[in-house]
């Protein structure tokens, strides 16, 4: 079997990262990755735009050029695809990792499948995208209810719920509505979510006073049936019943947690924070490091391409022996 000087598990934007800096170190290195290239992004709203400009979410150094100023899903799955291929990075795609262990020195990672593969070091970037954040509540697993939000033109003349209202929610609602979908979104709190996108928040409100996007705050859903959720009101306990096509609970995404403490990782109890070292990003596991949004818990809005993407930078001085400068970023977000 060959042994890897490095093996990465996850191919997103900063698992990349780390490959092109081992690569670039002249370190053999292997990157083991559940789905298609950048899988998280692959899965994203086909018509979404990012919010950072596109120099901001280059990695390698190469530049991303586009048209405009801020990229679509479209135009990242191109660029990233092509700075993999220019970097001849080794990736193994498919491959779902199960668990890491560690014996004496060497790391031994094994796939769900039974394959296993040996290495020095390795860098968790398994991001968060695989891993909603569940209602836990009777009919979330019926087929009309989705965790994901793909494209508009699927529910155009249809009766959709939206539970949540942070970024993702606020999107799909504004989109769906202009795409002749009857929308209502549901939340428990009192409004949209402060760290929505700032100017997001001016066009859902006004058409939340026109009356175009539906919305029922201060409410939980209690159960989802085939064309109807059924809501609590959180401070009068009032119920209610909403006619529902389809359900979209679109309330934030965790990284797997049950995977890190496969590998060996201690996590926080409440923030669900690995224990790594914030210079080296090294965890409790010597030689395990994490990498990417992976590592923020349930802070998942802290670390994003922008900024996950200069970890694999620290974790290759690391490994390599050289002085680590450190990524500011991160020390002032976690
Ligand atoms: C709609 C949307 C818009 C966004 N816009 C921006 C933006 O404009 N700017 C910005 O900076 N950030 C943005 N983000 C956040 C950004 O996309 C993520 O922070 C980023 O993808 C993190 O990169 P990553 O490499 O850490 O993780 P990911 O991109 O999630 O990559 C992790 C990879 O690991 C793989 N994986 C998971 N588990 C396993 C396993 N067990 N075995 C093997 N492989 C595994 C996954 O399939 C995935 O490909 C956005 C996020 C969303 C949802």
């Amino acid at each position: 079997m060959q042994l890897y000087d490095v093996i990465i598990i996850g191919g997103g934007p900063c698992g990349l990262a780390a490959g092109i800096e081992a690569a670039k170190n002249g370190l053999s290195h292997l990157i083991l990755e559940k789905g298609s290239i950048t899988e998280s992004i692959r899965r994203y709203p086909k018509l979404m735009r990012f919010f950072s400009t596109a120099e901001n979410i280059e990695i390698g150094g190469i530049p991303f050029p586009i048209s405009g100023v801020k990229a679509t899903r479209n135009e990242a799955l191109q660029y990233y695809r092509k700075v993999a291929a220019y970097y001849k990075l080794n990736t193994k795609v498919f491959t779902e990792v199960d668990r890491v262990e560690k014996e004496g020195e060497l790391f031994t990672v094994f796939t769900t499948t039974g394959d296993t593969f040996s290495a020095h070091r390795v860098i968790m970037a398994t991001g968060y995208f695989d891993k909603p954040r569940q209602l836990g509540i009777p009919g979330e697993d019926l087929p009309h209810v989705s965790h994901y939000y793909d494209e508009p033109f699927r529910y155009s003349f249809t009766k959709v719920v939206i539970v949540g209202a942070a970024n993702s929610a606020v999107e799909a609602a504004l989109e769906l509505y202009r795409h002749d979908v009857d929308v209502t979104v549901v939340h428990r709190r009192e409004d949209f979510k402060p760290t929505v996108k700032y100017w997001l928040i001016p066009d859902v409100k006004n058409r939340v006073k026109e009356g175009k996007i539906k919305t029922q705050f201060n409410s939980r859903v209690t159960r989802i049936e085939p064309h109807q959720v059924h809501l609590e009101n959180v401070e009068t306990g009032e119920t209610s019943v909403l006619p529902a096509d389809f359900v979209l609970v679109l309330s934030g995404y965790t990284p797997d947690a049950s995977l890190l403490r496969r590998c060996g990782i201690e996590l926080d109890p409440e923030t669900q924070i690995p224990t790594f070292n914030k210079q080296t990003f090294e965890t409790n596991v010597r030689g395990l490091y994490v990498c990417g949004t992976v590592l923020a818990g349930i802070y998942t809005e802290k670390v994003f391409i922008e900024n996950g993407r200069e970890h694999a930078r620290a974790i290759l001085e690391h490994i390599m022996g050289k002085e680590v400068q450190p990524v500011k970023e991160l020390i002032d977000r976690i």
